[in-house]
């Protein structure tokens, strides 16, 4: 079972669901614009899950996955993003119930194997096989939310290999946390130990081996992997 570390506590969190909210940042969505299919902003969150073992980190290195040695994809890419940490079920929660659900929040990067994604827009398929591989949601300490001021006001940054690539701010969610919660709990129900992935802003670059990749989110910290 995934767990996920409480930062400057000996605490852990099993990981139960995960939910990922695609398309959440206007600069995003203009930056993966796909001839022959709508580009628009969505009037509804888009929503997509993961299994469990796509947060499991191994020794911090994030790889494409491989079948007979022939790696699955040629295009892996970032997108840091704000990880909401459940810490009390719920469901149907009103939006100004909503934060009593966080236990806390992680900085986590939502990798992508762009080219298979943008194969199964065009074929209308599921996502899971480009978003859902082993490794491909490295997260960092949760912070619990009593130490962050305003989730919703917060800087998002990512580097690779020092240079800033990702720079945006949590307000700028189209979507909001909120929201986000009455939404998921509302539809599949929300339990503790779910997480919530909650999109990312513009930036999103192919990965080669050996790229160190650092992800900051303002009063949160760092999380920083290599990409094998
Ligand atoms: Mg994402």
């Amino acid at each position: 079972m995934a767990k996920l570390k409480v930062k400057g506590s000996a605490e852990t969190i099993e990981v139960k669901n995960v939910f990922c909210i695609g398309k959440n940042y206007a600069d995003h969505i203009s930056e993966v614009k796909i001839e022959g299919i709508d580009n628009s902003i969505p009037k509804e969150p888009v929503v997509f899950l993961k299994p469990s073992t796509a947060v499991e980190a191994i020794n911090n290195t994030v790889s494409i996955p491989k079948i007979d040695s022939k790696p699955i994809s040629q295009n892996l890419q970032n997108e840091v993003e704000l990880v909401i940490v459940i810490g009390k079920d719920g469901d149907e929660i009103p939006e100004d119930k909503a934060l009593e659900h966080v236990y806390g929040y992680a900085v986590g990067i939502d990798f992508t194997l762009r080219d298979l994604q943008t194969e199964m827009k065009k074929q209308g398929k599921p996502w899971a096989v480009a978003k859902g591989f082993r490794t491909s949601s490295p997260i960092g300490g949760v912070v619990p939310a009593r130490n962050i001021g305003n989730a919703q006001a917060l800087d998002i940054r990512l580097s690779i290999n020092g240079e800033l690539k990702q720079s945006g701010n949590t307000s700028q969610m189209l979507f909001s946390i909120k929201f986000i919660i009455r939404y998921l709990s509302s539809i599949f129900g929300l339990r503790k130990g779910d997480i919530i992935f909650t999109g990312t802003p513009a930036g999103i670059t192919q990965l080669k081996a050996g790229d160190k990749v650092s992800a900051e989110i303002q009063d949160i910290g760092k999380l920083e992997v290599t990409i094998g």
